[in-house]
């Protein structure tokens, strides 16, 4: 059975951006008589602000997307990622490193996802200690992925990303392995996100083949850009949708390259959202990274 997600991180209100990747995210599960889980990614505690998860989940609420389960909570798994931790230090997959941010990014060379970190902790078995981050061994091997949208994507975790961090100094499990686990926890087949995480998606396709998971389909939406820069929380660029979801809808739909001329003005959420599930293609997605949309949309 079909299983997909859609993952905020409560640090603000959704803006235009991450509503487009609800929606195709819900369009693509529901289109495929799936389940659709809503989990808040709320590990990494400095960034959550207060009362953006309430928010976040009335504004998914408003514009009809709603998910099926429990609402899933990053936080309250972190027994499970530490298990996981543990399996991957047993077979000799971790390490500790020392580094910090600045000495390797004074040293090293900048890679597929900033600097490719150079191995200076991999063979100096450190035991672990306070302000020692964790990094799981990666192989020289080149790994290709078909995304369904952006289609081939092909990344060498040695040589272009190098060692990475599965679980930071500040004691917090870094993203690649908290999804990994999530991903297998909840059964996820299929992934539909932002265009910003696709260069990540080696390194999760890495540690699903180390931990012994099945590996989900993805599909990466191009990143929805605004006078040639990215929404993001912090700019305040968060779409109002309080009595404007038909708008937001049809803007994002429109975003999608799905066809909107059936949505007359008299159809309602509901009949929105019905249409939308039958008329839902991935393909009409266009393959690029970012795409502009016209200021009119931004409120
Ligand atoms: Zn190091």
């Amino acid at each position: 059975m079909y299983v997909g997600r859609f993952a905020p991180t409560p640090s603000g209100p959704l803006h235009f951006g991450s509503i487009v990747t609800a929606i195709a995210s819900f369009l693509d599960a529901k289109s495929n008589q799936g389940k659709w889980l809503v989990k808040i990614d709320d590990i990494d505690q400095p960034r959550i602000r207060k009362g953006a998860e309430l928010q976040i989940l009335n504004s998914l609420e408003k514009l009809g997307l709603i998910w099926d389960g429990d609402v899933i909570h990053q936080s309250e798994r972190k027994e499970h990622y530490q298990s996981y931790v543990n399996d991957l230090k047993e077979k000799g997959l971790l390490y500790n490193c020392r580094c910090t941010r600045k000495t390797v990014n004074g040293s090293s060379a900048t890679g597929a996802d900033g600097s490719i970190y150079n191995g200076t902790c991999r063979e100096k078995y450190y035991k672990e200690e306070q302000g020692a981050s964790l990094r799981i061994r990666v192989v020289d091997k080149t790994i290709s992925i078909a995304d369904d949208i952006q289609g081939a994507i092909s990344q060498n975790l040695s040589s272009e990303i190098g060692d990475f961090i599965v679980k930071r100094s500040d004691n917090i499990f870094s993203y690649q392995l908290s999804v990994a686990v999530d991903n297998h926890l909840d059964n996820i087949t299929h992934i539909v996100r932002g265009y910003d995480l696709l260069n990540s998606l080696p390194r999760q396709y890495y540690l699903h083949e180390v931990m012994g998971f099945n590996f989900p389909k993805s599909s990466h939406i191009p990143i929805v850009t605004l006078k040639g820069r990215k929404l993001s929380k912090g700019y305040g660029d968060s779409a109002s949708i309080q009595n404007c979801e038909r708008l937001v809808w049809i803007n994002a739909l429109t975003f999608l390259g799905q066809p909107t001329k059936d949505y007359e003005l008299i159809m309602n959420i509901d009949e929105i959202i019905s249409q939308a599930i039958i008329n839902w293609s991935a393909k009409r997605v266009m393959r690029c990274s970012e795409k502009e949309i016209d200021g009119h949309i931004h409120k």
